[in-house]
């Protein structure tokens, strides 16, 4: 490609504001340009390497036995109405009868209904590359949240559990092998199946600043976890103090556990901290936990679905004496919970449920003894690791692929049925896979630049080799042209800068556009019937004798 002709231009300034380097360096390169708020067109460079990663993927897609198609990204309402989907927060509705697909469970499994009627046909796998469309609340970061952006998506169907959990941990390393082969380091997290399923479900990070999620990474046992479900070891604090009798004291003092813990002079964690939940029936729950700790809510859905906080208002009608709640000489609970945390402490301090009454040396195993524990705290960087092994540290990062097993909720909202290999009918089980390709695109700009631009990984380069001739010497312009159309000969992906443009200019837009190999053929190199042959992630370069640069790009790895 000559960079003269390439329909996209760098651009030095950016009007809007922004907010990552993918989007920075992918707008200013011309890679991509913005159309409105999280939706984006993909220009020619962009677009080679959206086409370079989807065919990896595609790659590692057929070799787990799945099968291309495109569904439509037009889907019938009531489709979403048999799931209960239909009312979901980010679906836009382009008619009253249709939804643009923001997931494609809905289509895919009627489809797989009209050809699957026997165990026969079973397992199956499908996967599709597509726009998806989503109403974010806030569409940010460049490609990595979007309105409107590329998925892979891939379902599977089952007659077994066993078979889809084989199948499962088979897409599992083919993700890994997308990540790896596109230069990404991933992280493969066990989740929570979050709306839709309660079944294991794992996500797949990168690490960026931009990345809204927190991972807690350990580096001794080589275990990553999403801050939300993370579990920890917790250490005994002073559980080699005796214990002593409870007492109960006036206390004219603040409501926060910081006030409560400075009144009495210990730290936070001497307090028993108790919240007040309520159940979707309405019962209200008590959990109990580590004054310096806090509830998950992802943790607390898996012990018990459908928890909230009681508001303020549901307190007061029900009694409870905010800043004195406590699970001693009550029976405002329905039911209490506490944290395993609370095992690590002797001789809590807690409220006695009535304004400026506490509490003193509250013990769990003979006071409270009887009450469900569970794990709901969140963990944090600087805890124990739960493999004990090391201390977890905090890693900002994004989802750049999701994979889940769904169950039989799909196929049972359809009908979708086939007979097992004893005539009997049954439901499939499925999975469902999604990468999301757009996002993968801003995930490796965001984990592989410098302070002048992107670094491309030469597997998703939109280019490998850039041509940039300094001067406006005849025989330096005849020596790149010769060597352009050798290189385009070969098939070498080449882009050529042929512009007529200040060699500062032209060497800054090379590192920006990060494409990995830059030639520079001047005067200067011409002298010595050689060019300056640099690699984009290595600092420095060597001269090539013009007439071995052919051979030496050819015996290079471009994969
Ligand atoms: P997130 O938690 O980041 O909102 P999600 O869990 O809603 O993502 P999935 O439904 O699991 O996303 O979609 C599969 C993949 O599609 C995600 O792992 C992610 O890589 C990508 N993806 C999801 N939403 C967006 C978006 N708004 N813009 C770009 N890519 C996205
Ligand atoms: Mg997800």
């Amino acid at each position: 490609m000559r960079f003269s002709k390439l329909f996209s231009k760098i651009k030095k300034d950016l009007s809007k504001d922004i907010d990552a380097i993918n989007a920075k360096y992918l707008l200013q390169a011309g890679f991509v340009t913005q159309v409105m708020a999280g939706v984006y067109a993909y220009l020619p460079m962009g677009k080679r390497v959206i086409n370079k990663i989807s065919d990896i993927i595609r790659d590692e897609m057929n070799a787990v036995d799945s099968q291309e198609i495109l569904m439509s990204a037009l889907i019938p309402l009531e489709n979403f109405k048999k799931t209960g989907r239909d009312t979901v927060d980010v679906a836009y509705f382009p008619t009253d009868q249709t939804v643009l697909g923001f997931s494609h469970e809905e289509e895919v499994t009627p489809l797989a209904k009209q050809y699957i009627s026997s165990y026969k046909d079973l397992p199956l796998s499908v996967y599709q590359i597509q726009t998806k469309f989503r109403n974010e609340a806030r569409a940010k970061s460049g490609v990595l949240r979007g309105r409107e952006f590329i998925m892979k998506d891939m379902y599977s169907f089952h007659q077994s559990q066993e078979d889809l959990d084989v199948y499962y941990d088979k897409v599992k390393q083919a993700y890994m092998n997308v990540y790896n082969r596109c230069g990404l380091k991933a992280y493969a997290i066990e989740a929570s199946g979050g709306i839709f399923t309660n079944n294991m479900s794992h996500e797949f990070m990168s690490q960026t600043p931009a990345g809204e999620d927190t991972m807690l990474f350990c580096e001794e046992s080589g275990t990553a976890q999403n801050q939300e479900i993370a579990k920890a070891y917790l250490e005994d604090i002073n559980t080699n103090e005796a214990l002593r009798d409870i007492q109960y004291k006036e206390a004219d003092r603040g409501l926060s556990v910081k006030e409560q813990s400075n009144f009495y002079g210990v730290q936070p964690w001497q307090i028993l901290k108790t919240l007040v939940y309520v159940s979707q029936e309405g019962k209200y729950i008590g959990i109990c936990i580590r004054g310096d700790l806090q509830v998950t809510q992802d943790k607390l859905d898996m012990v018990m679905e459908g928890l909230r906080p009681a508001t303020d208002q549901e307190l007061q009608e029900k009694d409870f004496v905010k800043g004195f709640i406590s699970p001693l000489n009550t029976d405002l609970f329905d039911e209490v919970l506490l944290d395993i945390s609370v095992d690590t402490v002797h001789n809590f301090i807690t409220g006695n449920n009535k304004i400026n009454q506490d509490i003193l040396d509250v013990n769990i195993a003979r006071d409270l003894a009887g009450y469900k524990k569970v794990d709901v705290f969140m963990a944090q960087e600087g805890m124990t690791c739960y493999t004990q092994k090391g201390k977890l540290m905090s890693i900002k990062g994004i989802e750049i692929g999701n994979i889940f097993k769904l169950g039989t909720k799909y196929s049972k909202s359809f009908d979708l049925t086939c007979s097992d290999n004893a005539g009997k009918l049954m439901s499939p089980i499925m999975g469902c896979y999604g990468i999301g390709v757009s996002r993968l695109m801003g995930a490796v700009v965001e984990s592989s630049h410098d302070d002048h631009g992107i670094i491309w990984p030469r597997s998703v380069a939109p280019y490998h080799v850039h041509i940039v001739t300094l001067g406006n010497d005849q025989a330096v312009i005849n020596e790149a042209e010769a060597l352009y159309k050798e290189l385009q000969k070969h098939r070498v992906e080449v882009l050529y800068d042929d512009r007529d443009q200040s060699a500062g200019k032209k060497l800054s837009e090379a590192g920006l556009i990060g494409i990995p190999l830059r030639l520079v053929i001047s005067s200067r190199t011409i002298k010595e019937q050689s060019l300056e042959w640099k690699w984009r992630d290595q600092k420095d370069s060597q001269m090539v004798v013009l007439n071995e640069v052919v051979m030496m790009i050819l015996n290079e790895s471009w994969i």
